[in-house]
């Protein structure tokens, strides 16, 4: 094997620009005579990289890595060191003999292999009339954009890639490593993306390390096709849209991730260059390295539909723990980042992303819509986004988000906070929530009114239907325990308030307790409380009712001749604003 001279090592050292090398996987500051950035060998919160242009060198202070420019390449992309010379000569014009003698690296015929096949594609799309180009015109990307994003088609053929591995002297195989090629069991090969719009996925240095594919035929099948994984095409950590990103990213001081290759190019057409696309599959931990190293603030871009949704909080469990500040954007319902560009243009796609919340109030805002009347619901809410807010490395940070989270459910910030410790330990948050009554509304005490005077002179229970009664109660609950307790009721005997309790949860067991230690209630008090909460409890209802039909009347496909029947069957109510009197109890 042929050495490569010592003096050539050393031109290409020294031509070598470190801090753009570098820059490229890390983001770096300048401060003073070195720039600094956070280490890309070991896990960091605040940086403690440093890179000298002046020496040429790099040196971490957290994990001891230090070296120049060619050890730094060895170490990112796994070449071996004449590979990384090779490499870096290339890049500033010192062209270095390839070594034939010796075998070549994996990767280096794989990203061979990929530049044949790009060139194919690219041709493909230059063809007169392909459907490919009538596909990406359809979608309002013209050549200038398809040329910048190196778009191409694959022919709908079996052997478009074949043939020009072969005319190119790359051995099949490594077609077949490169995911380019499927082999046929009956022996030979054929490509696997055929009649497809090609989206060449790049590193960071712009070599091609796999491909997307889009179906642009009838009735073809699945919409998106990629390369499978190989050595070069690690999905977990791959994004579309290097090396491109990369400037826009440090100029803009955040990335914007999203699914799809499309969304990318969307953003780039509406101005944000600094998209990154996933390939086909969800954020991963490496993902979330590969973005902490470029910069904190990440914006999430997904889908407003529930899938969108569930997708915001999965990323957010990889990102959070790396400490980046993530937001998620919204897009109007039914929109993707291409529909919105096209109907509402640049300003308007913009908008979305800058007014993005951070991804923990978005997630929190979409708990607490689920409902958080009850304590039940309460605790509940406060269990779904503990596990969450438990990953906020910043202990500062978490604390905020526990009062907030607090104000939203009605809850006191200790609680929540114990509530994320459980989490942290990974036990139940929900145990850490005290299910206590909450300050209750007028119905609430109404109800209770009646379980108290029921509970004291059972033989009042008679003079209703146990389902009419529990009908009107709007609290689960709380109906569940008049339908035990109303249940139990029998004229001449006390109410058996263990026997009852044995039949319900265990807080509401605790609040039936709670009412019947009450003081005694007078029993023309009780029987009139009864009946003045039982006839509240129809008003309310039936105002519920009405609500509900003016909300139908304002609908535009309302029906009003049957809404108006329906609306007033036997006259009209009163106001139920104010409570009945409640006898001494109150
Ligand atoms: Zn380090």
């Amino acid at each position: 094997m042929s050495r490569i001279a010592e003096e050539t090592i050393q031109q290409i050292r020294d031509r070598a620009d470190i801090v753009g090398l570098i820059g490229r996987f890390v983001s770096l500051k300048k401060a003073g005579s070195s720039y600094k950035g956070r280490c890309p060998f070991h896990d960091e919160k605040t940086p403690s990289f440093n890179v000298r242009p002046d020496r040429g060198s790099y040196y971490c202070f957290g994990c001891q890595k230090g070296g120049n420019a060619i050890t730094f390449l060895m170490e990112m992309e796994n070449l071996t060191f004449p590979e990384a010379v090779r490499a870096l000569g290339a890049e500033v014009g010192i062209e270095i003999a390839e070594d034939r003698s010796g075998p070549r690296g994996d990767s280096e015929r794989l990203l061979a292999a990929n530049a044949v096949a790009q060139a194919c594609y690219r041709a493909g799309l230059a063809v007169p009339g392909n459907p490919g180009a009538a596909y990406l015109a359809q979608r309002g990307i013209d050549a200038d954009t398809a040329e910048r994003f190196g778009l191409g088609f694959a022919p709908d053929r079996w052997d478009t890639v074949v043939q020009a591995l072969r005319a190119e002297k790359i051995p099949v195989e490594d077609g077949v490593k490169a995911g380019l090629l499927s082999e046929r069991n009956s022996g030979g090969h054929y490509d696997r993306l055929r009649g497809r719009v090609t989206f060449p996925i790049q590193d960071v240095r712009g070599r091609v390390i796999g491909f997307g594919g889009r179906a642009v035929l009838p009735d073809q099948e699945p919409k998106y096709l990629n390369t499978p994984e190989t050595p070069i095409f690690r999905k977990r950590e791959a994004f579309y849209g290097f090396p491109a990103a990369l400037e826009a990213i440090r100029r803009a001081e955040r990335s914007i991730v999203v699914e799809g290759y499309f969304d990318r190019i969307a953003l780039d057409r509406a101005g944000m260059g600094e998209g990154l696309a996933t390939c086909g599959t969800a954020l991963t931990e490496e993902h979330a390295r590969n973005l902490q190293r470029r910069s904190r603030q990440v914006v999430l871009l997904f889908d407003g539909d529930e899938a969108g949704q569930r997708a915001i909080e999965r990323s957010l469990e990889v990102m959070l723990p790396h400490g980046l500040r993530v937001r998620a954007a919204t897009l109007p319902a039914g929109d993707d980042p291409d529909s919105l560009l096209e109907r509402e243009g640049a300003e308007a796609l913009r908008r979305v992303i800058d007014a993005a919340l951070p991804a923990l109030d978005f997630v929190i805002r979409r708990a607490v819509a689920k409902g958080c009347a009850t304590p039940w619901e309460k605790a509940d809410v406060v269990a779904a986004v503990a596990p969450l807010l438990a990953l906020i490395p910043s202990g500062v940070e978490r604390g905020e988000y526990c009062a907030q989270v607090a104000v939203a459910v009605g809850s006191e910030a200790q609680h929540v906070a114990r509530a994320v410790e459980r989490a942290r330990r990974g036990e139940d948050a929900r145990d850490a929530i005290p299910v206590a009554p909450r300050r209750s509304g007028p119905e609430e005490r109404n109800v209770r009114q009646l379980i108290h005077g029921l509970l004291e002179h059972p033989k009042h229970a008679q003079r209703f239907a146990v389902d009419e009664v529990v009908g009107l109660i709007a609290d689960a609950s709380l109906g569940r325990i008049v339908r035990e307790l109303m249940t139990a009721c029998a004229p001449d005997v006390p109410v058996d308030v263990e026997g009852v309790a044995a039949r319900l949860e265990t807080e509401e067991a605790n609040l039936l307790r709670s009412l019947a230690a009450r003081e005694a209630f007078d029993e023309d008090a009780a029987a009139r409380t009864i009946e003045d909460t039982v006839r509240w409890l129809k008003r309310r209802r039936s105002k519920d009712r009405e609500r509900a039909l003016t909300d139908e009347m304002r609908r535009p496909d309302a029906d009003w001749q049957r809404l108006i029947k329906s609306k007033n069957p036997n006259g009209s109510e009163s106001d139920v604003s104010n409570p009945p009197p409640m006898g001494s109890q109150r």
